[in-house]
């Protein structure tokens, strides 16, 4: 990544910014995104550009030659742009759902994908500044290890959504549950090198596997490898490819954006915690890191806490459409998840680290909910809900508010009933956890208790039904966490009714190719989950599509897969619920 490519994307965003037509906007809306985007320029122009600080930025030091005052620079001027960028980005997000004209929303997303590229950027450059500067932190606390790769694989699934790619996700069940170690900085090294993967992977495979490598009383060893299909990696640049601001190709970068520091801020961070990091690749056959780490051995909670959602999904989810959930997090993983998550349910969710923009936007827009992450620099999450509780607008004050922490102290407890924070909720959380509280908090709710006891009966009269599905193997696979297996379930049912869409398509255009594909993406997941019948069906639409591709069989299995599977989908749940009562 080159200064030349950083200032074309800053000119990029400021030509989209001027292609808009503020004109047509309401004048506080043009008034907010004018000023937004020139202190961003100002700032950009002033600490990055100006004569005083040449653009160190951009230097291709090798990080033990940066020194740490320069490292520090870096680090501050980062950290000043991603400010505004974060709310040129945000005010885009809540400018999409006004009344915008056509041509003024294609303007606002590009706007809005441009500012996202160089978010990207700034942030890994922020995030290499510190690590150089020896200013990054490292954390080790007792964490749940399935739950931070749950998380890592639910960012990577909705990634790949678009693409012919698979991910295969396995984790030897002789790892502990419980961890002691760092877990926001295992989910980066693990987004990065996923995110390499989907990135250099048009079609194919990306396989996730840990396994533990050397365990002794109190420590755990555990080997990571991540594996892909992908285009691979020539071999006279392997040697090179952790050096920061380096790229495999010269073309890489108009091919594929990134910023050529991925990999140096893993392998730095990996270091950092006393493991090490190797890659193997084979030019248009893939490419295959594999990294170790070392952990402690966590204590298991005692009591896991209960985590099942009240009502039925589909439900909740209607209860939450359309609900617009301001969040105040720092950190990036999380920020995701919960856009994601949120966004998957319907929500309306604008995210932001800082304070002081979620104040200003929270008085310009009209929000249902506020989540808030208690630990935040510059001002911590009961500060900003002080100034929430003692704003002049009632609408304000009144908002209900969901703390979200990571450990929370009986002081914690107090100082939340102090301020006036309506519930909290312990990170990491399952995502049905999370959509019980939204529920449960949520101005206005009335109907859900009534609505549920109907569907209750139902429920209970389907559990009376004979379970034909045992999940008791797949449980233990993940180490016992429920969650973590009702998480599997959400993604099975969810490839499912992808694979009934694309065969039905599919078979309508004749499209052999891609009933081949569709068949071959969705077989692992069909016998991980061991429903062996819907698996065979699929294996012959696989078989048949590439050999005799005779219609008419392949519309009978279509057929009987159709048949199959809503007896499969309720056995499953009936186990579920069974599983849930016994844990
Ligand atoms: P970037 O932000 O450019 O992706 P990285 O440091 O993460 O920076 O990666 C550096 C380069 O290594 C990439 O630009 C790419 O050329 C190569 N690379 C990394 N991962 C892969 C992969 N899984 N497959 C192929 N090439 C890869």
């Amino acid at each position: 990544m080159k200064s030349k490519d950083l200032l074309s994307h800053l000119s990029d965003l400021e030509s989209k910014l001027s292609d808009f037509s503020f004109e047509e906007l309401t004048t506080d809306e043009a008034a907010t995104l004018r000023k937004t985007f020139l202190s961003f320029r100002a700032q950009v122009e002033a600490q990055v550009f100006g004569e005083k600080t040449p653009i160190t930025l951009y230097k291709k030091t090798p990080a033990k030659e940066t020194s740490n005052t320069e490292g520090m620079l870096v680090a501050n001027v980062s950290h000043e742009i991603r400010t505004p960028l974060n709310g040129i980005i945000g005010f885009t997000d809540l400018l999409r759902e006004s009344k915008l004209t056509k041509s003024q929303l294609t303007h606002v997303n590009a706007i809005q994908s441009a500012s996202r590229t160089l978010l990207d950027i700034i942030n890994e450059l922020l995030e290499y500044s510190k690590l150089s500067a020896g200013l990054e932190q490292f954390e080790s606390v007792h964490f749940n290890f399935s739950s931070v790769i749950r998380d890592v694989a639910y960012l990577c699934n909705t990634l790949i959504l678009e693409k012919k790619v698979t991910l295969e996700v396995n984790i030897n069940p002789a790892i502990p549950e419980v961890l002691i170690g760092d877990p926001s900085k295992l989910s980066q090294i693990l987004l990065n090198l996923m995110g390499n993967a989907i990135k250099f992977v048009e079609q194919g495979e990306i396989h996730l596997r840990v396994a533990p490598l050397k365990t002794t009383e109190g420590e755990v060893l555990l080997e990571f490898e991540v594996a892909d299909t992908g285009i691979g990696i020539p071999e006279e640049k392997l040697e090179h490819i952790f050096d920061s601001f380096k790229q495999a190709e010269s073309d890489t970068f108009a091919k594929y954006g990134g910023s050529g520091l991925g990999l140096s801020i893993v392998k730095k961070i990996i270091e950092n915690l006393n493991g090490t990091v190797e890659v193997s690749s084979t030019l248009g056959v893939g490419t295959t890191f594999t990294f170790t780490l070392p952990y402690g051995k966590g204590k298991q909670s005692p009591k896991p806490r209960k985590k099942n959602l009240k009502a039925p999904e589909q439900e909740a989810k209607a209860q939450l459409k359309g609900l617009r959930i301001l969040v105040f997090e720092d950190n990036l993983l999380n920020q995701r998840l919960i856009e994601q998550r949120l966004k998957t349910w319907g929500c309306k969710p604008y995210i932001t680290d800082n304070p002081h923009y979620g104040l200003n936007i929270l008085e310009k827009s009209k929000f249902d909910l506020v989540l808030m992450d208690l630990r935040m620099p510059v001002m911590n999450g009961f500060e900003v809900t002080q100034k929430i509780r003692s704003h002049k607008s009632g609408a304000i004050r009144s908002i209900p508010i969901i703390a979200l922490t990571a450990d929370f102290t009986v002081r914690d407890k107090e100082q939340c009933a102090k301020t006036g924070i309506n519930d909290y909720i312990l990170k990491p959380y399952a995502p049905e956890e999370l959509m019980q509280k939204l529920l449960d908090n949520k101005k206005g709710i009335t109907t859900l208790n009534s609505k549920m006891s109907t569907s209750e009966t139902q429920e209970t009269k389907a559990e009376e039904q004979h379970s034909i599905m045992d999940l008791s193997d797949l449980l233990e696979d993940c180490g016992g966490e429920l969650e973590l297996l009702q998480e599997l379930v959400r993604l099975y049912k969810q490839n499912a009714l992808e694979f009934i869409g694309n065969v039905k398509l599919h078979l309508k255009n004749q499209d052999f190719e891609g009933l081949e594909f569709a068949s071959h993406k969705i077989k692992s997941g069909l016998a991980m989950m061991q429903t062996y019948g819907l698996h065979k069906i699929a294996v012959k639409i696989h078989q048949c599509s590439k050999t005799d591709r005779d219609m008419a069989k392949l519309q009978t299995l279509y057929d009987r897969f159709l048949e199959e599977y809503p007896i499969v989908e309720t056995a499953m749940e009936q186990e579920l619920k069974k599983l849930k009562r016994n844990s």
